[in-house]
């Protein structure tokens, strides 16, 4: 009886294993920020991503309107 126990607990920690090992791990932020290169607006400080930007004379700027605000003082 004793061996049954056994062989059923080591069966429980086994199947805790696999499952614990198939569960998908979520990706880190860190990683994700890497990826996207961020700029800050000159004009609002906002940040957003630098593809997203709207530049002139090395300034960037979240938007076409902000860009016409130019940078605040
Ligand atoms: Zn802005």
């Amino acid at each position: 009886m004793a061996k049954f126990l056994l062989f059923v607990l080591v069966l429980a920690v086994v199947y805790l294993l696999v499952r614990a090992s198939k569960r998908p791990k979520p990706p880190p932020p860190e990683a994700k920020a890497a990826e996207e290169a961020m700029a800050q607006c000159a004009h609002c400080g906002v940040h957003f991503p630098l593809n997203e930007s709207v530049d002139e004379a090395g300034r960037v700027f979240c938007s076409e309107a902000h860009r016409r605000l130019g940078v605040k003082k």
